[in-house]
């Protein structure tokens, strides 16, 4: 249980003052925080960090005010000029002294009520914001502050500057952030002493309210102690949750399976290909893992089409030939019906049977595929979350195969798991995405990875080009040429804005533009449609009586309709490197010659040119996953979003490798010295550990 001294952080932003329901909102938005997260939380603030700093420590004389420069200036009000009576183009002036100068105070589409009684005729005030010259004049257009003497101590001279949404005012964030410091609980060190000192850390407290207060401008830096201290702070969470997880994997028994291959040959002998060394090698890696006493958690990582499906399905062959049954996991309804399609005909000639179970399975059909399942008379079963459900019962669940792994979080992994006997389940991951080392390691700790890297024979480079929007009519009269000889067309239509209604409207749109030129033959997939009627769009596709796909970006994943030869993709300026490279994916599968065509709007940023260059110089996924850390930078170098692994919230800083090490090392022997965190610094761990939310690794702790 989370310790109680917790909870004023886990409660509604709502809770802190000056909060309604519209700026919840704007905060949801703002925040960009997980769907899990129904409303932001008094933590949710804090871990939003200022992104800058406004200086407004100058307070020359009026004299010497450098224009363009942020200033606070101590003036007297001389007088007020409202403007001439319906005409809003002009301001209404105030005009201030200090013994050396005049100012104007400027403001347009002012409340003539408001401006008075802050600036009241003979008054001292104290004003900040930028200063300007207008013609002869001094002035200062809508001041940031506007404060009396005696609330002069309220201006805050370093003020933090933190990411918007529209709609949200920098002052309303600023003070829910302040009102947030002032709520966290005391709290007992968690880290040592020692190190503490070595390298000049205050505590966790201290460093969260130098970046919501700074101090001085350079305390928000990445590099700077606070933010640092707070870096290696998630680390060390992150470190201690794996290592909990590791242990009690370690204590509880796997189990060996091994097979004597004969369901294996027939499947080879039905495979329309012939397995590449790739894949031979992978298989023999698995089946080694599998065969060992441990229990398996390997990662499978091969490029868009390098056929992991193949050897997902090999892999499953070896638990039934132990006699136990396998599960596949995939991350959308179209996916698993998809894998269920490619793996029945292979299963039925090697004598596997096998089930499906997604959210669509209800009534009849899905007691009936439950009871074979948990009698034993379902080999494989294939499916969607649904395969988390408690009435989801095997007989004997020895492996289960999780495909695009990025799309589920560890404790999904983990309640699969659990549905194996006494908890032992195999697991293999299957992804695309190149996962950086480093953060594999900080997700998984040392997980085994198998690689594809070599492409099954035959295939064809995708001639990729990027051309401008505008050039669209000319690409559409290519089209027309293309599809005269048989290719197959997707389309795909992305986010404009951040909600998915505007995707939608947009590949709508561009749905009925091009089913004038092209008649019935254009079909639309997209999020919002039912489940069977995107079965039958994309059977339809796949059936080629649809030539051409227009989609939002729920093909990206894994969509596997050979005889489709061309991708275009709009705006593709709008898409990250991993994204670009998962959609051209989708086309240069078959014997056609495939094309993918970037359409962009211009003007065109430095680094999308970079990235769409990218695309048109390689198809190496590698090569491209590394390019994309390079052009993230160090905002985002881990590149945690890109993969869709679960991103950090501090941790993201200069010196992150130095950092993770330290933190991996410590965390070794925190576990090592105290399994159970039950000595003062482990209690206080503990709590470390709630506040980063590593729940799952949390509940693994003996009750102590
Ligand atoms: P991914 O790794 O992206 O999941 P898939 O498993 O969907 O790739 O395979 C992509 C395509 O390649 C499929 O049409 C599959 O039948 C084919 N394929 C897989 N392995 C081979 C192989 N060894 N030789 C030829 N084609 C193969
Ligand atoms: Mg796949």
């Amino acid at each position: 249980m989370r310790p109680s001294a917790l909870n004023p952080l886990f409660s509604s932003a709502r809770t802190l003052g000056g909060i309604g329901p519209r700026t919840i909102e704007l905060l949801k938005k703002c925040l960009e925080l997980p769907p899990q997260i129904a409303e932001p939380r008094v933590l949710d603030l804090l871990w939003h960090l200022p992104a800058g700093v406004i200086d407004r420590r100058a307070e020359p004389l009026v004299r010497d005010a450098v224009p363009g420069t942020i200033v606070t200036l101590k003036v007297r009000v001389l007088k007020h000029k409202a403007p001439p009576r319906g005409n809003s183009k002009v301001p209404y002036k105030v005009t201030c002294e200090d013994d050396t100068a005049r100012l104007d105070l400027v403001f347009f589409h002012a409340e003539r009520k408001f401006v008075e009684s802050q600036l009241p005729i003979g008054e001292i005030r104290y004003v900040s914001g930028r200063i300007e010259r207008y013609g002869e004049t001094l002035q200062m257009s809508h001041p940031d502050y506007i404060v009396a003497p005696a609330a002069r101590g309220d201006m805050p001279m370093l003020e933090p500057v933190y990411p918007l949404t529209a709609g949200l005012s920098g002052k309303v964030l600023q003070k829910a952030a302040r009102h947030a410091v002032e709520r966290m609980p005391d709290l007992a060190e968690w880290q040592d002493k020692g190190w503490l000192q070595a390298r000049g850390w205050m505590g966790f407290t201290d460093a969260l309210a130098r970046l919501h207060k700074p101090q001085e401008p350079d305390d928000i830096s990445p590099a700077a102690l606070p933010r640092q201290r707070l870096a290696y702070d998630e680390l060390l969470a992150g470190q201690l949750a794996l290592g909990l997880v590791r242990l009690n994997m370690k204590a509880q028994p796997g189990r060996p399976v091994t097979g004597d291959g004969h369901i294996r040959k027939r499947l080879v002998a039905a495979l329309p290909f012939k397995l590449t060394n790739s894949q031979i090698n992978a298989l023999k890696e698995i089946a080694a893992d599998l065969a060992a006493p441990h229990r398996m958690l390997r990662l499978l990582q091969g490029d868009v089409g390098s056929g992991k499906t193949a050897v997902a399905l090999m892999s499953m062959a070896v638990a039934v030939e132990a006699g136990a049954q396998s599960a596949l996991m995939a991350p959308t309804e179209v996916l698993a019906r998809q894998h269920m399609e490619t793996i029945a005909p292979l299963a039925e000639a090697a004598g596997l049977r096998v089930g499906l179970l997604t959210g669509r399975e209800k009534g009849k059909g899905r007691e009936e595929t439950l009871k074979h399942l948990v009698a034993g008379d379902i080999d494989i079963l294939v499916g969607t979350h649904a395969l988390f459900q408690s009435d989801v019962v095997f007989k004997d669940l020895a492996f289960a195969v999780i495909d695009e792994q990025h799309r589920f979080g560890v404790h999904q992994r983990l309640a699969l798991q659990a549905k194996g006997a006494g908890g032992a389940t195999n697991v293999l991951v299957m992804t695309a995405t190149p996962i950086p080392r480093t953060l594999l390691m900080t997700h998984y700790g040392d997980l085994d990875v198998s690689r594809l890297t070599e492409k099954p024979a035959g295939r064809k480079p995708v001639v990729t080009k990027a051309i401008p929007i505008d050039a669209m009519e000319r690409l559409i009269e290519r089209l027309r040429v293309q599809l005269a000889e048989g290719a197959q067309v997707y389309w795909v239509c992305p986010l404009i804005e951040t909600s998915d209604v505007s995707e939608l409207a947009a590949a709508e749109e561009r749905h009925a533009h091009l089913k004038q030129i092209f008649g019935d033959t254009v079909g639309l997939l997209h999020g919002a449609m039912a489940g069977t009627d995107k079965d039958e769009t994309m059977a339809a596709f796949a059936a080629n009586r649809l030539k051409i796909l227009v989609a939002t970006t729920v093909i990206e994943v894994g969509v596997n309709v050979p005889n489709a030869n061309i991708m275009v993709i709009e705006h593709a300026e709008r898409f990250g490197l991993a994204q670009l490279h998962q959609l051209r994916g989708r086309v240069g599968r078959g014997a056609r010659e495939s094309f993918c065509m970037l359409l962009y709007k211009e003007p065109l940023g430095e680094t999308a040119k970079a990235r769409l260059e990218m695309m048109e110089k390689t198809e190496d996924g590698f090569l491209i996953a590394e390019k994309d850390l390079e052009l993230r930078g160090g905002g985002e170098m881990l590149g945690s979003r890109q993969s869709g692994m679960p991103g950090f919230r501090v941790a993201e800083v200069p010196g992150f490798d130095m950092l993770l090490a330290a933190a991996r090392d410590d965390a070794q022997l925190i576990l090592t010295t105290d399994p159970d965190l039950v000595s003062p610094r482990g209690q206080a761990l503990r709590t470390l550990l709630y506040l980063f939310e590593c729940d799952e690794a949390a509940r693994l702790f003996r009750a102590a």
